[in-house]
């Protein structure tokens, strides 16, 4: 008998109490990701070719003015694009939260913390969505059934794979919700419907987790608009002594 099918979990009692919190039609619509998307990105990722300096291929978020995934994450296509992310702010104050918000930000992340944010995706077995493990353990109920899916279903895992959470390498900024969602990118409010119970659609995944750009004067990691934001007058402030 395999070893990891020796705990019998308890067997949710189910279907006529729980109400999911999306409906049927958009559940499918969040699963069904574009595979191809993935797959690409995720190569031309590996490879470095985003980073390239001789020859970098452009991130497709970076080639759009609006990438068509992320139109549901901005205002100007969807007025209410920040609604979802600005109720479920939990784990805003997080390691990770402040890292998706010192992202999209002039301060910038060391790489080693980018790489432990974006190590930190989990896939739900049952509506497909991706979440930070802060979000998923919390869109799971007591009995490990999928909160967002229409119909009550158990979750393959409930034990998270090792990963490691990030330690907190700046200070909290006293900064109010307001401020960032005034001026936030959609890149940024996917990442803190990621960071939630929420979850997003993994071609958005993985969208969002590679559009970054690393300054190559201060090492730092941001978003594009972020690291234009910190150069003065073109010229990263680091190499300014
Ligand atoms: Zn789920
Ligand atoms: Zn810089």
């Amino acid at each position: 008998m395999a070893p990891e099918k020796s705990r019998p979990r308890p067997k949710p009692h189910l279907t006529s109490e729980h109400q999911g919190f999306f409906t049927r039609e958009k559940n499918l619509q969040r699963a069904a990701y574009n595979a191809l998307i993935v797959y690409r990105i995720k190569d031309a990722y590996r490879r470095g070719r985003y980073r390239s300096r001789t020859k970098p291929l452009m991130h497709p978020v970076h080639r759009h003015k609006i990438h068509p995934l992320m139109q549901q994450w901005d205002v100007s296509v969807n007025p209410h694009a920040r609604n979802v992310a600005s109720q479920h702010l939990k784990f805003y104050d997080t390691a990770i939260g402040l890292a998706i918000r010192n992202l999209h930000s002039t301060r910038g992340i060391p790489i080693p913390l980018w790489r432990d944010v974006r190590a930190q995706g989990v896939i739900c077995s049952v509506c497909s969505c991706v979440f930070s493990c802060d979000g998923y353990t919390d869109h799971l109920s007591a009995e490990d059934v999928c909160r967002n899916w229409h119909a009550a279903q158990q979750v393959k895992n409930r034990n998270l794979p090792n990963k490691k959470t990030p330690a907190h390498t700046t200070e909290l900024e006293e900064s109010l919700h307001e401020e960032w969602f005034d001026s936030m990118a959609p890149t940024m409010t996917a990442l803190l419907e990621w960071n939630s119970r929420v979850g997003i659609p993994r071609d958005v995944w993985v969208l969002v987790s590679t559009s970054e750009k690393q300054c190559l004067d201060c090492n730092l990691v941001r978003s594009l608009q972020a690291h234009e934001h910190h150069l003065v007058h073109g010229v990263c402030p680091a190499t300014i002594l």
